[in-house]
Protein backbone atom coordinates (compact mmCIF):
# COMPACT_ATOMS: atom_id res chain seq x y z
CA UNK A 1 0.00 0.00 0.00
CA UNK A 2 1.42 3.76 -0.17
CA UNK A 3 2.36 5.19 2.70
CA UNK A 4 0.37 8.00 2.73
CA UNK A 5 -2.80 5.45 2.27
CA UNK A 6 -1.87 3.67 4.85
CA UNK A 7 -1.52 6.72 6.94
CA UNK A 8 -4.53 8.50 5.61
CA UNK A 9 -6.51 4.77 7.02
CA UNK A 10 -5.14 4.90 10.16
CA UNK A 11 -5.35 8.65 11.35
CA UNK A 12 -8.89 8.13 10.08
CA UNK A 13 -9.17 4.49 11.95
CA UNK A 14 -7.31 6.54 15.16
CA UNK A 15 -9.59 9.74 14.71
CA UNK A 16 -13.00 7.34 15.29
CA UNK A 17 -11.21 5.40 17.32
CA UNK A 18 -10.95 8.62 20.03
CA UNK A 19 -14.37 9.85 19.19
CA UNK A 20 -15.94 6.32 19.88
CA UNK A 21 -14.18 6.28 23.47
CA UNK A 22 -14.87 9.92 24.23
CA UNK A 23 -18.68 9.67 23.89
CA UNK A 24 -18.04 6.50 25.63
CA UNK A 25 -16.17 7.71 28.63
CA UNK A 26 -18.35 10.20 29.19
CA UNK A 27 -21.72 8.55 28.96
CA UNK A 28 -20.14 6.32 31.80
CA UNK A 29 -18.68 9.65 33.83
CA UNK A 30 -22.68 11.27 33.65
CA UNK A 31 -24.41 8.01 34.58
CA UNK A 32 -21.65 7.67 37.90
CA UNK A 33 -21.62 11.33 38.54
CA UNK A 34 -25.35 10.89 38.54
CA UNK A 35 -25.86 8.39 40.26
CA UNK A 36 -22.53 7.76 42.82
CA UNK A 37 -21.71 4.28 43.35
CA UNK A 38 -20.04 3.39 46.89
CA UNK A 39 -16.64 3.95 45.06
CA UNK A 40 -15.49 7.08 44.09
CA UNK A 41 -13.36 5.47 41.83
CA UNK A 42 -16.13 4.69 39.22
CA UNK A 43 -16.88 8.22 39.10
CA UNK A 44 -13.55 9.98 38.64
CA UNK A 45 -12.33 7.15 35.96
CA UNK A 46 -14.51 7.81 33.35
CA UNK A 47 -14.52 11.85 34.15
CA UNK A 48 -10.42 11.58 33.87
CA UNK A 49 -10.94 9.52 30.39
CA UNK A 50 -13.35 11.83 28.66
CA UNK A 51 -11.70 15.22 29.58
CA UNK A 52 -7.92 13.40 28.81
CA UNK A 53 -9.61 11.80 25.07
CA UNK A 54 -11.33 15.34 25.15
CA UNK A 55 -7.84 17.11 25.41
CA UNK A 56 -6.24 14.79 22.67
CA UNK A 57 -9.15 15.46 20.26
CA UNK A 58 -8.87 19.10 20.17
CA UNK A 59 -5.05 18.94 20.08
CA UNK A 60 -5.35 16.62 17.26
CA UNK A 61 -7.97 18.76 15.54
CA UNK A 62 -5.12 21.64 15.70
CA UNK A 63 -1.88 19.95 15.09
CA UNK A 64 -3.11 17.35 12.74
CA UNK A 65 0.06 16.32 11.13
CA UNK A 66 1.23 15.23 14.66
CA UNK A 67 3.09 11.85 14.41
CA UNK A 68 -0.52 9.27 14.38
CA UNK A 69 1.85 6.74 16.06
CA UNK A 70 2.57 9.04 19.22
CA UNK A 71 -1.54 9.30 19.39
CA UNK A 72 -2.03 5.65 19.31
CA UNK A 73 0.84 4.93 22.02
CA UNK A 74 -0.94 7.58 23.86
CA UNK A 75 -4.26 6.30 23.42
CA UNK A 76 -3.37 2.39 24.61
CA UNK A 77 -1.13 3.25 27.26
CA UNK A 78 -3.54 5.69 28.51
CA UNK A 79 -6.59 3.08 28.83
CA UNK A 80 -3.98 0.45 29.89
CA UNK A 81 -3.07 3.05 32.60
CA UNK A 82 -6.74 3.50 33.48
CA UNK A 83 -8.66 0.12 32.79
CA UNK A 84 -5.89 -1.93 34.29
CA UNK A 85 -5.24 -0.62 37.40
CA UNK A 86 -8.77 0.29 38.08
CA UNK A 87 -9.76 -3.84 37.59
CA UNK A 88 -6.31 -4.41 39.18
CA UNK A 89 -7.42 -2.15 42.33
CA UNK A 90 -10.66 -4.07 42.45
CA UNK A 91 -9.31 -7.54 42.28
CA UNK A 92 -6.91 -6.96 45.08
CA UNK A 93 -9.23 -4.93 47.45
CA UNK A 94 -11.79 -8.06 46.72
CA UNK A 95 -8.89 -10.71 47.53
CA UNK A 96 -8.23 -8.93 50.77
CA UNK A 97 -12.50 -9.83 51.15
CA UNK A 98 -12.86 -6.05 51.50
CA UNK A 99 -15.79 -6.77 48.90
CA UNK A 100 -17.30 -9.15 46.78
CA UNK A 101 -15.44 -8.05 43.67
CA UNK A 102 -18.89 -9.10 41.47
CA UNK A 103 -20.35 -6.44 43.23
CA UNK A 104 -18.14 -3.49 42.76
CA UNK A 105 -16.45 -3.89 39.58
CA UNK A 106 -18.22 -1.53 36.96
CA UNK A 107 -19.99 -2.73 34.25
CA UNK A 108 -16.99 -1.88 31.66
CA UNK A 109 -16.58 -5.13 30.41
CA UNK A 110 -18.49 -4.74 26.87
CA UNK A 111 -16.66 -1.46 26.89
CA UNK A 112 -13.34 -2.93 27.22
CA UNK A 113 -13.98 -5.76 24.55
CA UNK A 114 -14.96 -2.87 22.40
CA UNK A 115 -12.02 -0.81 22.76
CA UNK A 116 -9.85 -4.35 22.24
CA UNK A 117 -11.61 -5.00 19.31
CA UNK A 118 -12.21 -2.32 17.53
CA UNK A 119 -8.33 -1.57 18.12
CA UNK A 120 -7.50 -5.25 16.54
CA UNK A 121 -10.26 -4.43 13.47
CA UNK A 122 -8.71 -0.76 12.83
CA UNK A 123 -5.26 -0.14 14.01
CA UNK A 124 -2.13 -1.60 12.04
CA UNK A 125 -0.95 -5.22 12.77
CA UNK A 126 2.08 -3.32 14.72
CA UNK A 127 0.15 -1.99 17.51
CA UNK A 128 -1.57 -5.47 18.00
CA UNK A 129 0.76 -6.54 21.05
CA UNK A 130 -0.41 -3.42 22.74
CA UNK A 131 -3.79 -4.65 22.43
CA UNK A 132 -3.37 -7.82 23.45
CA UNK A 133 -1.54 -6.60 26.81
CA UNK A 134 -3.92 -4.36 27.18
CA UNK A 135 -6.36 -7.41 27.16
CA UNK A 136 -3.96 -9.82 29.28
CA UNK A 137 -3.79 -6.97 31.85
CA UNK A 138 -7.22 -6.94 32.51
CA UNK A 139 -8.31 -10.54 31.41
CA UNK A 140 -6.23 -12.52 33.57
CA UNK A 141 -6.34 -10.78 37.15
CA UNK A 142 -10.38 -11.44 36.37
CA UNK A 143 -9.78 -14.95 35.36
CA UNK A 144 -7.56 -15.95 38.03
CA UNK A 145 -10.04 -14.17 41.16
CA UNK A 146 -12.99 -15.26 39.84
CA UNK A 147 -11.40 -19.23 39.28
CA UNK A 148 -10.17 -19.18 42.79
CA UNK A 149 -13.58 -17.65 43.98
CA UNK A 150 -16.66 -20.32 43.05
CA UNK A 151 -18.82 -18.55 45.27
CA UNK A 152 -18.85 -15.41 42.94
CA UNK A 153 -17.79 -16.70 39.68
CA UNK A 154 -21.55 -19.03 40.19
CA UNK A 155 -23.33 -15.84 40.02
CA UNK A 156 -25.03 -14.63 36.88
CA UNK A 157 -22.32 -11.35 36.82
CA UNK A 158 -19.74 -13.96 37.38
CA UNK A 159 -20.57 -15.70 34.84
CA UNK A 160 -20.70 -13.07 32.51
CA UNK A 161 -17.65 -11.34 33.75
CA UNK A 162 -15.98 -14.91 32.96
CA UNK A 163 -17.70 -15.28 29.73
CA UNK A 164 -16.46 -11.87 28.44
CA UNK A 165 -13.03 -12.61 29.23
CA UNK A 166 -12.49 -16.10 28.95
CA UNK A 167 -14.54 -18.01 25.99
CA UNK A 168 -15.71 -14.18 24.56
CA UNK A 169 -12.45 -13.11 24.05
CA UNK A 170 -11.91 -16.26 21.50
CA UNK A 171 -13.64 -13.63 19.61
CA UNK A 172 -10.60 -11.79 18.89
CA UNK A 173 -8.85 -15.06 17.40
CA UNK A 174 -11.39 -14.93 14.64
CA UNK A 175 -10.98 -11.21 14.25
CA UNK A 176 -7.03 -11.36 13.92
CA UNK A 177 -7.03 -13.73 10.69
CA UNK A 178 -10.61 -12.47 9.20
CA UNK A 179 -8.63 -8.92 9.73
CA UNK A 180 -5.33 -10.39 8.20
CA UNK A 181 -6.76 -11.36 5.50
CA UNK A 182 -8.78 -8.16 4.68
CA UNK A 183 -5.72 -6.40 5.13
CA UNK A 184 -3.82 -8.63 2.26
CA UNK A 185 -6.30 -8.32 0.14
CA UNK A 186 -6.47 -4.64 0.48
CA UNK A 187 -2.43 -4.80 0.15
CA UNK A 188 -2.90 -6.57 -2.80
CA UNK A 189 -5.23 -4.37 -4.28
CA UNK A 190 -3.26 -1.44 -3.72
CA UNK A 191 -0.41 -2.82 -5.03
CA UNK A 192 -1.86 -3.89 -8.34
CA UNK A 193 -3.39 -0.36 -9.16
CA UNK A 194 0.13 0.91 -8.00
CA UNK A 195 1.44 -1.12 -10.51
CA UNK A 196 -1.65 -0.09 -13.62
CA UNK A 197 -0.74 3.62 -12.40
CA UNK A 198 3.03 3.39 -12.98
CA UNK A 199 2.29 1.12 -16.19
CA UNK A 200 0.11 3.67 -17.34
CA UNK A 201 2.24 6.38 -17.04
CA UNK A 202 5.36 4.26 -18.98
CA UNK A 203 5.67 4.19 -23.20
CA UNK A 204 4.46 0.20 -23.38
CA UNK A 205 7.42 0.12 -26.48
CA UNK A 206 10.21 2.39 -25.01
CA UNK A 207 9.43 1.94 -21.30
CA UNK A 208 10.14 5.68 -20.57
CA UNK A 209 7.45 8.54 -19.47
CA UNK A 210 3.85 8.73 -22.42
CA UNK A 211 2.46 12.20 -22.00
CA UNK A 212 0.37 10.89 -19.11
CA UNK A 213 3.66 10.17 -17.25
CA UNK A 214 4.89 13.28 -17.96
CA UNK A 215 2.18 15.33 -16.88
CA UNK A 216 2.55 13.17 -13.95
CA UNK A 217 5.75 14.55 -13.45
CA UNK A 218 4.92 17.79 -13.74
CA UNK A 219 2.47 17.99 -11.19
CA UNK A 220 4.80 16.68 -8.94
CA UNK A 221 7.05 20.16 -9.55
CA UNK A 222 7.29 22.88 -6.94
CA UNK A 223 5.17 26.08 -7.51
CA UNK A 224 7.93 28.36 -8.55
CA UNK A 225 9.78 25.67 -10.84
CA UNK A 226 10.89 26.82 -14.42
CA UNK A 227 10.95 24.55 -17.20
CA UNK A 228 12.76 24.20 -20.72
CA UNK A 229 11.58 21.55 -23.16
CA UNK A 230 13.50 20.05 -26.28
CA UNK A 231 11.16 18.23 -28.88
CA UNK A 232 13.08 15.95 -30.60
CA UNK A 233 11.53 14.41 -33.95
CA UNK A 234 14.08 11.26 -35.87
CA UNK A 235 14.35 12.29 -38.97
CA UNK A 236 13.27 10.33 -42.08
CA UNK A 237 12.08 7.70 -40.02
CA UNK A 238 9.08 7.07 -42.48
CA UNK A 239 11.86 5.79 -45.11
CA UNK A 240 13.33 3.39 -41.94
CA UNK A 241 9.79 1.60 -41.72
CA UNK A 242 9.61 1.62 -45.47
CA UNK A 243 12.91 0.39 -46.04
CA UNK A 244 13.39 -1.99 -43.30
CA UNK A 245 9.91 -3.08 -41.84
CA UNK A 246 8.13 -2.19 -38.49
CA UNK A 247 9.39 -4.23 -36.48
CA UNK A 248 13.12 -2.61 -37.20
CA UNK A 249 11.39 0.68 -36.85
CA UNK A 250 10.36 -0.05 -33.59
CA UNK A 251 13.75 -0.99 -32.66
CA UNK A 252 15.57 2.30 -33.64
CA UNK A 253 12.66 3.26 -31.59
CA UNK A 254 14.12 1.23 -28.92
CA UNK A 255 17.65 2.11 -29.11
CA UNK A 256 16.81 5.79 -29.38
CA UNK A 257 15.12 6.07 -26.07
CA UNK A 258 18.30 3.87 -24.37
CA UNK A 259 20.47 6.65 -25.90
CA UNK A 260 18.08 9.35 -24.21
CA UNK A 261 18.60 7.70 -20.78
CA UNK A 262 22.21 7.63 -20.85
CA UNK A 263 22.89 11.40 -21.34
CA UNK A 264 22.99 12.60 -17.73
CA UNK A 265 22.99 15.99 -16.26
CA UNK A 266 20.88 17.62 -13.63
CA UNK A 267 16.79 17.36 -13.19
CA UNK A 268 15.53 16.72 -16.31
CA UNK A 269 13.02 13.43 -17.86
CA UNK A 270 12.46 12.04 -20.92
CA UNK A 271 9.23 11.08 -22.29
CA UNK A 272 7.56 9.55 -25.67
CA UNK A 273 5.79 12.32 -26.89
CA UNK A 274 4.05 10.49 -29.48
CA UNK A 275 5.20 8.38 -32.87
CA UNK A 276 8.77 9.47 -32.91
CA UNK A 277 8.83 12.65 -31.62
CA UNK A 278 10.56 12.70 -27.88
CA UNK A 279 10.43 15.21 -25.49
CA UNK A 280 13.00 16.64 -22.70
CA UNK A 281 11.94 18.41 -20.16
CA UNK A 282 14.73 20.61 -18.15
CA UNK A 283 13.72 21.32 -14.56
CA UNK A 284 15.37 25.09 -13.63
CA UNK A 285 17.90 25.06 -16.48
CA UNK A 286 20.50 28.13 -17.32
CA UNK A 287 18.93 29.92 -20.26
CA UNK A 288 22.75 30.11 -22.24
CA UNK A 289 22.84 25.71 -22.11
CA UNK A 290 19.93 25.17 -23.85
CA UNK A 291 21.37 25.63 -27.00
CA UNK A 292 24.47 23.61 -26.05
CA UNK A 293 21.45 20.58 -24.21
CA UNK A 294 20.00 20.68 -27.62
CA UNK A 295 23.05 19.57 -30.09
CA UNK A 296 24.24 17.37 -26.61
CA UNK A 297 20.49 15.51 -27.60
CA UNK A 298 21.16 15.30 -31.18
CA UNK A 299 24.92 14.14 -31.38
CA UNK A 300 23.86 11.77 -29.36
CA UNK A 301 21.17 10.50 -31.04
CA UNK A 302 23.08 11.04 -34.46
CA UNK A 303 26.45 10.00 -34.35
CA UNK A 304 26.92 6.41 -33.48
CA UNK A 305 25.17 3.77 -36.13
CA UNK A 306 22.58 2.41 -35.24
CA UNK A 307 21.76 -1.91 -35.83
CA UNK A 308 20.34 -2.93 -38.88
CA UNK A 309 19.80 0.88 -40.05
CA UNK A 310 23.11 2.51 -40.07
CA UNK A 311 22.86 5.96 -39.30
CA UNK A 312 19.75 7.73 -38.03
CA UNK A 313 19.64 11.36 -37.21
CA UNK A 314 17.13 13.70 -35.21
CA UNK A 315 16.04 17.52 -35.48
CA UNK A 316 15.49 19.31 -32.14
CA UNK A 317 13.04 22.36 -31.45
CA UNK A 318 13.95 24.31 -28.11
CA UNK A 319 11.92 25.92 -26.40
CA UNK A 320 12.58 29.25 -23.98
CA UNK A 321 12.36 28.83 -20.16
CA UNK A 322 8.82 29.44 -18.75
CA UNK A 323 6.94 28.86 -15.38
CA UNK A 324 6.22 24.92 -15.44
CA UNK A 325 2.07 26.08 -15.90
CA UNK A 326 2.85 27.35 -19.64
CA UNK A 327 3.85 23.75 -20.31
CA UNK A 328 2.02 23.78 -23.53
CA UNK A 329 3.21 26.85 -24.22
CA UNK A 330 6.48 25.44 -24.07
CA UNK A 331 5.40 22.38 -26.61
CA UNK A 332 4.14 24.70 -28.82
CA UNK A 333 7.39 27.22 -29.43
CA UNK A 334 9.89 23.88 -29.56
CA UNK A 335 7.50 22.50 -32.20
CA UNK A 336 7.98 25.88 -33.95
CA UNK A 337 11.46 25.80 -33.24
CA UNK A 338 11.34 21.64 -34.42
CA UNK A 339 9.53 22.56 -37.77
CA UNK A 340 12.15 25.10 -38.31
CA UNK A 341 14.96 22.41 -37.67
CA UNK A 342 13.20 20.56 -40.59
CA UNK A 343 13.27 23.22 -42.82
CA UNK A 344 16.33 23.96 -42.71
CA UNK A 345 17.60 21.13 -43.47
CA UNK A 346 17.06 18.23 -40.52
CA UNK A 347 19.61 16.97 -37.98
CA UNK A 348 20.47 20.27 -36.32
CA UNK A 349 18.86 21.98 -33.21
CA UNK A 350 17.26 25.09 -33.20
CA UNK A 351 16.07 27.48 -30.11
CA UNK A 352 12.61 29.29 -30.53
CA UNK A 353 12.54 32.78 -31.20
CA UNK A 354 9.57 35.01 -32.27
CA UNK A 355 10.96 35.44 -35.68
CA UNK A 356 10.54 31.51 -36.56
CA UNK A 357 7.67 31.36 -38.87
CA UNK A 358 8.78 28.86 -41.82
CA UNK A 359 5.95 26.61 -42.23
CA UNK A 360 6.70 23.19 -42.23
CA UNK A 361 7.60 21.07 -44.98
CA UNK A 362 6.23 17.54 -45.71
CA UNK A 363 8.46 14.74 -45.01
CA UNK A 364 10.17 13.29 -48.64
P1 LIG B 1 10.55 13.99 -40.77
O1 LIG B 1 12.02 14.02 -40.97
O2 LIG B 1 9.87 15.14 -41.45
O3 LIG B 1 10.16 13.89 -39.34
O4 LIG B 1 10.06 12.69 -41.53
P2 LIG B 1 9.41 11.39 -40.89
O5 LIG B 1 9.38 10.34 -41.93
O6 LIG B 1 10.15 11.07 -39.63
O7 LIG B 1 8.00 11.93 -40.48
P3 LIG B 1 6.56 11.37 -40.69
O8 LIG B 1 5.72 12.10 -39.67
O9 LIG B 1 6.13 11.47 -42.13
O10 LIG B 1 6.67 9.87 -40.29
C1 LIG B 1 6.73 9.41 -39.00
C2 LIG B 1 6.58 7.93 -39.06
O11 LIG B 1 6.80 7.33 -37.79
C3 LIG B 1 5.24 7.48 -39.52
C4 LIG B 1 4.85 6.37 -38.61
O12 LIG B 1 4.50 5.20 -39.31
C5 LIG B 1 6.11 6.10 -37.83
N1 LIG B 1 5.83 5.65 -36.50
C6 LIG B 1 5.14 6.28 -35.53
N2 LIG B 1 5.09 5.52 -34.43
C7 LIG B 1 5.76 4.38 -34.70
C8 LIG B 1 6.05 3.21 -33.96
O13 LIG B 1 5.69 3.06 -32.78
N3 LIG B 1 6.79 2.24 -34.53
C9 LIG B 1 7.22 2.37 -35.83
N4 LIG B 1 7.94 1.40 -36.35
N5 LIG B 1 6.94 3.46 -36.56
C10 LIG B 1 6.23 4.45 -36.01
MG1 LIG C 1 7.11 13.37 -36.41
MG1 LIG D 1 10.19 12.42 -38.05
Amino acid sequence: MKHDDETKITVSAVYRLLIASFFTSAAFAIFFNVYPSAHIIDSIIPSLDALMLFIVLIYYRYNPHTDINKIIIFYVVFFILTFSPSTIYYVVMSWRSEWRFIDVYPPISGLIMAVIILGIIMLPKQYKRYIMLMWASIAIPIICYLLSHPEELQTPRGYELIGTFGPASLLLYLVFPYQKSIRRHINKVTGDLRRYEQEAGRDYLTDIYNRRGLSFWLEQLKQDDKIGVLLIDVDHFKQINDRYGHSIGDRVLVEIASRLRTIYFEKHTIARWGGEEFAVILLNPKANTLPFIGSMFQHTLGTLPYKSVGKVTASVGISTIEHHDDFLKLIEQADKALYTAKNNGRNQSIMYSDKLTQPYPKAS
